[in-house]
């Protein structure tokens, strides 16, 4: 049906006319990210019925105008698309192919989304799940954090059917600004895990650097001069350097407040390492670099920016 579709609030000026499929979108997950992401699907017009376990979660929704489902099974039956946004592959696995859930209540031809960063194996097999019921699904796991949510400006890698892709990205579009198709199902997972441990990695290594300049007698500031430019160069350099003063937007200048978690790229580098497992990759630097966060976490860093392990590295955290 063609009908209005109003961005959010940080895309006000721009108002168009789309053509979606779904009037009645069905939102679970409605914690850090979905939350925002629910309610920037209602300022564009649509109506969305929301299910959480948490009554605070589902009071923020109301009040923005979205209402509550009763049940996973009321909220399926409802929607002509769905939306998930959970902790966990074992939640995604349980909410579609469980008891009541999702493909059990669904309409043939619903249109399923799950925005959670799981592991590649549940996704693909909740998409076959879903295929063999004759509803498209894609996996649009998101980079952008709280605020990028909130914003509207969320990036979203997605794996799944081109049909899938064409008929999710006007939904994807009101939610987030970044929208690349990576592939086939289980690609987007694959996407923001392979960059994840691009990441991970790098952080390391460059806070082994910082370390190893202190203990040389080189100014921070000076080996940041010099490799920003130089063949050092990258983003956990330039973007988020980990220690205070060469940048003053990175966390390092706000006692490592996050930003981005120590637990939530540990739980990336973990994911990764179950691909690599699963699939026979060798990712040696990978395996490192899950087991330097998890030390990380597991001696109080669990709640710091990821950019503090070089604390650790230094012995200091
Ligand atoms: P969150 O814990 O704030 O939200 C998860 C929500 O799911 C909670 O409100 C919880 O009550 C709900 N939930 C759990 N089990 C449920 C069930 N059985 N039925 C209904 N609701 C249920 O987590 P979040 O920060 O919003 O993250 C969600 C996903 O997004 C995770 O997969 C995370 O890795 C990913 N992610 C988070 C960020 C971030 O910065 N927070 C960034 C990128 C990706």
């Amino acid at each position: 049906m063609l009908q209005p579709v109003r961005a959010s609030d940080s895309k006000t000026t721009r108002i168009s006319w789309e053509k979606t499929m779904a009037s009645t979108i069905g939102f679970i997950g409605l914690g850090n990210m979905g939350g925002p992401m629910a309610i920037n699907l209602v300022k564009a017009g649509h109506r969305v019925l929301g299910f959480d376990l948490s009554e605070t979660a589902l009071a923020v929704l109301e009040e923005a105008g979205g209402e509550r489902a009763a049940g996973i099974d009321a909220l399926a039956a409802a929607a002509d698309m769905i939306v998930t946004m959970l902790p966990a592959g074992k939640h995604v696995r349980q909410i579609y192919m469980g008891e009541g859930g999702i493909l059990e209540n669904a309409k043939p031809g619903t249109l399923l989304i799950d925005s959670s960063t799981i592991d590649v194996d549940s996704a693909r097999a909740v998409s076959e799940a879903a295929a063999d019921k004759g509803m498209k699904m894609v996996d649009a796991p998101v980079s952008g954090g709280v605020a990028g949510a909130a914003a509207g400006s969320l990036t979203f890698m997605v794996g799944g059917p081109d049909e899938a892709f064409a008929a999710a990205r006007p939904f994807l579009d009101i939610m987030g600004k970044t929208i690349v198709h990576a592939g086939g199902p289980g690609t987007g997972q694959a996407a923001k895990i392979c960059n994840n441990m691009i990441l991970g990695i790098s952080m390391i290594g460059v806070s082994e650097a910082f370390v190893l300049a202190e203990k040389l007698g080189l100014d921070a500031q000076k080996l940041f001069d010099i490799s920003s430019t130089a063949s050092g160069q990258c983003w956990s350099l330039t973007s988020y350097c980990p220690v205070p003063g060469p940048l003053p937007s990175s966390p390092a200048n706000r006692d490592y407040q996050p930003g981005f978690a120590a637990a939530m790229m540990l739980k990336d580098l973990k994911l990764a390492q179950e691909a690599a497992n699963s699939s026979g990759a060798a990712t040696p630097l990978g395996a490192e670099a899950a087991a330097l966060y998890a030390l990380f976490c597991n001696t109080g860093g669990e709640q710091q920016d990821f950019s503090g392990i070089v604390k650790f590295l230094r012995g200091t955290s």
